[in-house]
């Protein structure tokens, strides 16, 4: 989206949730209690509705559980409601709120919803939520993926590759901390970060003095082929960060001979684990994608709709789409001063709002410059490629 009212862009809900700033979560399951965590940052929730009798008895997480009827017989007008169940129950409980008078996106909305989410904490409480982010200490990778979505075959071949010291990756965790107050979801990727010589320092790093603004969700994204050693692993499990372990044995010899191995030894130190398996992987297609026929405001339709969540930063530079910046570092497009938010600049409350709009999509140009050359992410995507399919001699 395109900048129309920058710094004001969510006043008029805005100025709701400055008046109503205490919420309820309609389900005490798994995903409310899930929700409750990522909101625990702003001490904001007095309790659930659920229809759970017995949680309803006892209480969840030191909360009230409420019966449902207890917010449909009679309007809430104190607190604003968040659903924390799962998309079926989810359709019929707004079903009940709207038949109750609620409207959605002002007196409830989904916990899917990170938009309203981050909207809500910087009204209500001036608070900056970012929904995901990630470091990357070092680009180098040992596999070379025709496809990988950080241009690793380009960072060989116009030899590109950055590895930042500690120091450098210290200043910026601070700078991005020093605007963000809750990071849900923080990955620490690469390259492949096992890679990367100081890997335990910056784990250490970010766990002991940001780990409280990080939620369940602090993670690390391998490849699948590098075992990881004692010392990674134990400080991994010191700050409970999640290993996300790519499947790449398909296509891949060294990952199908090493993952056994590397499973055993997360599971030797008890690391919470993701097996990642997808069956096919989405093509950004940049050497073909050709959207230069498009106005500008098509090209923001084009931005909206592709709704990538991943951001990225480095250098002060909190970047709109995680690939625009990787097309960047890999010298294959240039970098304009539209592409990032300048967090470098000083805070302030209308600095922080426009943070805010940033995150959620608005830029002054609408879309990022990559946008122009790439056939999108994800689910916006048709174009697919088998997994992991490797170029050159590196394996
Ligand atoms: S279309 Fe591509 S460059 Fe544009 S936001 Fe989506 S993933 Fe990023």
């Amino acid at each position: 989206m395109k900048w129309n009212n920058k710094g004001y862009q969510f006043d008029e809900i805005g100025k709701l949730f400055e008046q109503r700033k205490r919420i309820m979560i309609y389900g005490a399951g798994e995903q409310g209690i899930y929700l409750l965590e990522k909101l625990n940052f702003l001490n904001c929730v007095d309790g659930f509705i659920d229809q759970d009798t017995e949680k309803q008895r006892t209480g969840i997480c030191g909360l009230p559980v409420l019966e449902p009827d207890a917010v449909l017989n009679k309007r809430d007008k104190v607190h604003l409601i968040i659903i924390g169940t799962n998309q079926h129950n989810a359709a019929e409980i707004k079903k009940a709120l709207v038949l109750a008078g609620y409207s959605e996106g002002s007196d409830f909305w989904s916990c899917e919803d990170e938009k309203t989410t981050a909207v809500f904490a910087l009204y209500a409480y001036g608070k900056v939520y970012l929904s995901s982010s990630c470091l990357i200490p070092s680009t180098v990778c040992n596999l070379n993926c025709e496809k990988c979505l950080n241009f690793t075959p380009a960072l060989n071949t116009f030899k590109r590759h950055v590895t930042k010291s500690v120091e450098q990756l210290r200043e910026e965790v601070d700078l991005l901390f020093h605007w963000v107050d809750f990071i849900p979801r923080f990955q620490i990727s690469g390259g492949e970060p096992l890679l990367y010589p100081y890997f335990c320092e910056i784990v250490e790093y970010v766990g002991a003095n940001y780990r409280d603004k990080i939620g369940d969700r602090f993670e690390t994204v391998l490849n699948g082929s590098v075992i990881p050693t004692d010392q990674q692993c134990l400080v991994m499990k010191k700050y409970d960060v999640l290993a996300i372990v790519d499947d790449y044995t398909e296509n891949v010899p060294i990952c199908s001979r090493n993952r056994k191995k590397i499973i055993e030894q997360l599971v030797r130190f008890n690391i919470r684990m993701e097996d990642n398996f997808v069956p096919e992987w989405f093509d950004l297609d940049i050497e073909h994608m050709d959207n230069s026929q498009l106005s500008g405001e098509e090209m923001a339709a084009y931005f909206d709709n592709c709704g990538n969540p991943w951001n990225y930063f480095e250098k002060g530079k909190l970047y709109a789409c995680n690939f625009n910046s990787f097309a960047i570092k890999a010298g294959l497009i240039a970098e304009t001063p539209d592409d990032y938010f300048d967090l470098n600049a000083e805070i302030t409350p209308s600095r922080k709002k426009e943070l805010v709009e940033f995150i959620l999509g608005y830029n002054n140009r609408g879309y990022a410059g990559l946008c122009r050359h790439c056939a999108g992410w994800a689910k916006s995507n048709p174009k697919c490629v088998p997994v992991a399919v490797q170029v050159g001699e590196n394996i």
